[in-house]
C-alpha cells in the first residue's frame, strides 16, 4: 500500500485506517494489517455508499470507496 492515509477531518488525528470491503484474498495480510491499524474490516456486504476511511480514534467514517 503506497497511498498515504489522510488526516481525520473530525479530530485531526492521523490514526486513520483504510476500510477494507469484501473478502480478503490474503488472510495473513488482512489480519496483520488490522493489527497494525492500517485497515479496518468493512464487512463482506458492499453497498453503494460505503465510506473509504475510518478514524481509529473517534471512529468517524468518511470518503467514498474506490471501485476496483
Ligand atoms: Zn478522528
Amino acid at each position: 500500500m503506497t497511498e498515504q492515509n489522510p488526516i481525520c477531518p473530525e479530530c485531526k488525528g492521523n490514526n486513520v485506517a483504510l476500510i477494507f470491503w469484501g473478502y480478503p484474498g490474503d488472510m495473513d495480510w488482512y489480519l496483520q494489517a488490522i493489527k497494525d491499524k492500517e485497515i479496518v474490516g468493512g464487512g463482506c456486504c458492499i453497498g453503494n455508499n460505503d465510506p473509504k476511511w475510518e478514524c481509529t480514534d473517534c471512529y468517524h467514517k468518511w470518503g467514498e470507496r474506490d471501485d476496483d
